[in-house]
């Protein structure tokens, strides 16, 4: 009997998307002058010359992330570099392998600093028309070194222009090896568009995230790779609202059930920033394919006048809810994310 442990195990909320969006300003200073270094070698930076102490990082999470947190009742976060500063489109596999690096060792020392509310996630130094095998030293390091349960994955390093193939394509299964391997998931996080047609957190980061559940419906990824696990964020982009569509395109292409086909290996996030998004949401995709997650101090970071919360205050609208029973909150809070994280629920309790 497994359905009812939710009572027995500790109450805890599991934010599984959080961004380190509030990293003293120096990283930004440094990040411009290697930007600037790529057109006039006299300007580049030495990894060197970053400097932040671990006061002035204590100091920047506990004003923001954890503050809010605290406000909000939330334990702990999966928490990454700024998803918008990874830009794997800028320079070449040097300049981004430098500066995954440099945020992925921030995020660790973050988690360092507060072990009890920090676990870390990587980013990888994707760069546009490199092999992705490139980025397994790094993600490596991450996992065995800094303690990093997950990653994200970037399936448009051009920044807005598609020039990868589709997440299905063997392109990826370097990474897909080691994922599995190591028993990890990847948040399928796309960063800034370059594209001026899409507006980054606006209509990029949703495209993507619509586009990424296609390019796996279409195919037959995970008969490759049966363990294999894929967080689609914010809320699934368009893909909760138009199941439907989905259910009917693969009956078409004549793909087993998306049941069968997809949710044994993806599955939603619930940065979703209003409450009926969230009812149609847990309505439409099973609770098992639910994590807890506000992506805090992101890309909404105001105050609704309709409610006179934070937009991004996801868990007001899970308690909400009027669907949810306590044990299905129980996973959506954290038994979903201890499922698809192993290495974090090896760490827990
Ligand atoms: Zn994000």
């Amino acid at each position: 009997m497994t359905t009812t442990n939710f009572a027995t195990k500790k109450h805890r909320i599991i934010d599984c998307h959080g961004h380190y969006t509030t990293a003293p300003k120096a990283l930004e200073e440094w990040r411009n002058k290697q930007i600037a270094g790529l057109t006039n070698s006299a300007l580049a930076p030495k990894v060197s010359d970053l400097k932040i102490s671990d006061d002035e990082l204590r100091e920047s999470i506990e004003t923001n992330q954890l503050k809010l947190m605290r406000a909000r009742g939330l334990d702990m976060t999966i928490f990454s570099p700024r998803a918008s500063f990874m830009a794997h489109h800028i320079g070449d596999f040097n300049t981004s392998a430098t500066w995954a690096a440099i945020c992925n060792e921030l995020c660790y020392r973050v988690s360092q600093l507060f072990p009890d509310n920090f676990v870390p996630a990587a980013m990888l130094p994707q760069s546009p028309g490199v092999d992705p095998r490139t980025c397994i030293p790094e993600l490596e390091k991450c996992v065995n070194e800094y303690g990093n349960i997950g990653i994200n994955l970037n399936p448009d390093p051009s920044g807005g222009h598609w020039t990868s193939p589709s997440l299905s394509d063997r392109h990826w299964y370097p990474i897909y090896e080691k994922m599995v391997e190591y028993d990890i998931p990847a948040m399928i996080h796309v960063s800034t568009s370059c594209n001026s047609c899409f507006h980054t957190t606006g209509a990029h980061y949703l495209n993507a995230d619509t586009t990424a559940f296609m390019q796996c419906l279409t195919s037959d990824l995970f008969k490759d790779f049966p363990t294999l696990k894929f967080i689609i964020p914010h809320g699934g982009g368009a893909v909760p609202y138009h199941w439907g569509r989905f259910r009917g395109l693969a009956q078409e292409l004549k793909k087993p059930l998306l049941t069968e086909h997809l949710l044994n290996n993806i599955f939603f996030d619930t940065c979703v920033y209003h409450q009926p998004g969230i009812d149609l949401l847990t309505k439409v995709i099973p609770v098992d394919n639910i994590l807890f997650a506000s992506e805090m101090i992101g890309a909404v970071r105001g105050i609704d006048p309709e409610t006179g919360h934070y937009f991004d205050d996801t868990k007001r609208y899970i308690e909400a809810s009027t669907q949810l029973n306590d044990e299905q909150r129980y996973k959506i809070y954290q038994g979903n994310a201890r499922r698809v994280f192993p290495r974090l629920d090896a760490r827990l309790d």
